[in-house]
């Protein structure tokens, strides 16, 4: 008999959107007219931009030629592709980031739990609460954690509380950490750092040795240029953080696949024997043994998002969302609700007005305005109370919710 991975079955039932859908199905069937409005999901409803179609139309023909065919590419991702996204994302805002730094993938949810392929168990980590379940999940899943406690958190784990009273920022560790996840624009909370903020982090890990591991799947959505887009827009961040970013939200690729990670030269970790290892070397050599790069029809897509016709119609696609996120802010605090986040990201964070559950919140908002958010204590303990509200809509199908549950208060 084989033996399996057993830190699997240390893992916490995936409850949340089953749950959710369970109690939808249940309500559906008591009132089977009812037209439900999902507000709950994370993925874009807008199709994918003419450009981005356009380009990958051009490559697939392309393939059908013998001069333009391509087999495998090289695992790190084609140089034009790493090349225009170190001009524009980094090198162009000041930014100290070069193309071969840029390892092109298939997600970002794919990199930040293979990311832990070539770090040992032996770090401490620590985890926002409430969080992007993968972060957590992964670890599990590598065996960095323990068993989880009666109360929901896994042992081994760092858990940094992000509530209202921090403005949904995490505080400093007071003891050592090595690895810390940081994500912003947050998801779930919606919430965004400043410079300010990032710095203390970047200080922290300096100080220590720490590695930042900075989530920037959302960045696309900040709206004032003076906020941090990237975790190297901190000075010393090169020494201490890997960023991942995804062209998922940004440009409608959540079913196309494509995103990268960006991994300096400058940041070394220690092996067995204590000598200093860099994780670029590291990175480049589990992808090229576990990863054979993403389709070169698709780079090409991608590489469309940042030409002028591909950055007009992703700002007209961020905007729609963005508009959705404000609509959905103004008309719940015109009722006196308390809520966060929503202004640089698609997700708006919103308390239960009347000191519940998340669980009572999302029945009574089903039940009474056939609205359906997600519950924030599935996010961890300290979502609890909450609901996340999720700009990913049509206008029509936005207006009407907040008309619906606007009317209710
Ligand atoms: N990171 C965060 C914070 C997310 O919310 C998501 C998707 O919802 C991802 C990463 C995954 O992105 P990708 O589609 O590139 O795998």
């Amino acid at each position: 008999m084989i033996s399996i991975n057993s830190n699997y079955q240390k893992l916490k039932a995936n409850y949340l959107f089953p749950a959710i859908n369970e109690r939808v199905r249940n309500f559906v069937d008591t009132q089977p007219k009812t037209d439900i409005i999902r507000l709950g999901i994370g993925d874009v409803t807008k199709p994918l931009p003419a450009a981005c179609r356009s380009a990958m139309k051009a490559a697939i023909d392309e393939m059908g030629t013998v001069e333009g065919f391509h087999g495998y590419g090289p695992e790190q991702g084609y140089s034009w592709l790493r090349e225009t996204i170190a001009y524009h994302d980094f090198q162009s805002r000041g930014c100290d980031i070069s193309s071969d730094e840029i390892f092109i993938s298939d997600g970002s949810k794919c990199d930040c739990s293979n990311m832990l392929d070539i770090l040992s168990k032996n770090n401490s980590i620590a985890v926002t609460d409430p969080v992007y379940p993968v972060y957590i999940d992964s670890n599990v899943m590598a065996g960095h954690t323990g068993d989880i406690s009666s109360e929901g958190y896994y042992e081994g784990l760092t858990y940094l509380p992000i509530t209202a009273d921090n403005n949904f920022i995490a505080s400093l560790p007071k003891k050592k950490i090595d690895i810390i996840y940081l994500c912003f624009p947050n998801n779930p909370t919606g919430a965004i750092a400043t410079k300010s903020h990032l710095e203390e982090w970047v200080n922290y890990a300096l100080k220590h040795g720490s590695l930042i591991l900075f989530d920037a799947a959302y960045e696309a959505f900040i709206q004032d240029p003076d906020l941090p887009h990237s975790i190297f827009d901190i000075n010393g961040a090169r020494q201490c953080a890997i960023e991942f970013r995804s062209f998922s939200k940004t440009a409608g690729f959540t079913g196309t696949r494509c995103a990268f990670s960006v991994i300096p030269k400058d940041i070394t970790g220690i092996n067995h024997e204590g000598n200093k290892v860099k994780i670029w070397d590291l990175w480049m050599r589990r992808q090229s043994t576990k990863f054979n790069g993403v389709s070169y029809i698709v780079q090409r897509g991608a590489e469309a998002i940042y030409s002028a016709e591909g950055q007009k119609e992703i700002k007209q696609l961020i905007n729609f969302y963005m508009t959705n996120a404000t609509i959905i802010y103004k008309e719940l605090e015109k009722v006196g609700f308390n809520i966060y986040g929503g202004q640089h990201a698609p997700y708006v964070w919103v308390k239960n007005p009347v000191g519940q559950t998340s669980w009572d919140f999302f029945d009574h908002l089903l039940k009474q305005a056939n609205v359906v958010g997600t519950p924030g204590s599935g996010f961890g303990k300290a979502g609890e109370g909450y609901l996340r509200l999720s700009a990913f809509n049509s206008r029509i199908n936005v207006e009407t919710a907040m008309n619906r549950i606007t009317s209710m208060y």
